[in-house]
């Protein structure tokens, strides 16, 4: 019964992001509602109007459907949280990394360990606040031990990270190392080559940079990716800031 429990813990979950979100409404056919045992009479269901289509309510709904996902076995066997993502559905600049680390799994939040303040430091030198940019994973639950990845999981999840960038429809994509770039872009090259060159992600520029934890090990990258982030800069018009 875990999978039975993990679906309505992650319903209730959803229900109250929604809630939060402003969400008012939820779209319930009459069938799930006489199965709940108390089938409404016609009228009311009348009612039930579903809610208006803004980004933010609709990034709510995809995220209460990604709590419920129960597609990878083991992933969501693992979990603690499902790691959605974070920051403005109004934002210019989404930042897309690989995956929940342990920091992340247990925060429920993207970025939020080691190479997550390392990120910070990022768009904060780019004179942005982590709530102006939004940022996601590839996948949205911690692989085991931090693993890469497996191909099918990337499949699963994809569909989730495509209707946040359909939704926020950003100016730019920054994606931080080679996972981010190859479920984004059909490019066989590695990351350091892509690096430093923009692509394009259905019509939406997309600058290939090295992730976060890569820097951690090899600092003097920090000069490389710097460059890829005043390259974002300029191409949206804004200033460089000077001081870092
Ligand atoms: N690494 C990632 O790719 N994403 C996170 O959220 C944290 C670490």
């Amino acid at each position: 019964m875990r999978a039975l429990n993990e679906i309505i813990d992650g319903t209730i979950q959803a229900l109250e992001t929604m809630k939060r979100s402003g969400v008012t409404h939820v779209e319930v056919s009459r069938a799930t509602l006489g199965q709940l045992g108390k089938a409404p009479a016609p009228a009311a269901v009348q009612e039930v109007t579903p809610p208006s289509v803004d980004a933010a309510a609709e990034l709510a709904r995809i995220e209460a459907r990604a709590r419920a996902c129960v597609l990878c076995k083991e992933l969501s066997r693992c979990r603690t949280s499902v790691v959605f993502g974070s920051g403005s559905p109004r934002a210019e600049i989404m930042f897309v990394g690989e995956a929940p680390g342990r920091d992340e799994d247990l925060q429920g939040e993207p970025f939020v360990g080691r190479a997550g303040e390392l990120l910070t430091k990022i768009i904060t030198a780019m004179g942005c606040r982590r709530e102006d940019v939004y940022i996601a994973n590839v996948l949205k639950c911690r692989p085991p031990e931090n693993r890469t990845p497996l191909p099918h999981e990337v499949e699963n999840c994809l569909p989730y990270l495509i209707s946040q960038i359909e939704l926020i429809r950003p100016k730019v994509i920054v994606g931080l190392g080679a996972t981010a770039v190859r479920a984004l872009l059909d490019v066989e090259l590695g990351i350091t080559k892509m690096r430093g060159h923009w692509y394009t992600f259905r019509d939406i520029p997309i600058m290939p940079t090295f992730h976060p934890a890569y820097l951690l090990r090899n600092p003097a990258a920090k000069k490389e990716v710097w460059d890829d982030m005043k390259a974002v800069l300029e191409r949206l018009g804004r200033e460089i800031p000077t001081t870092r």
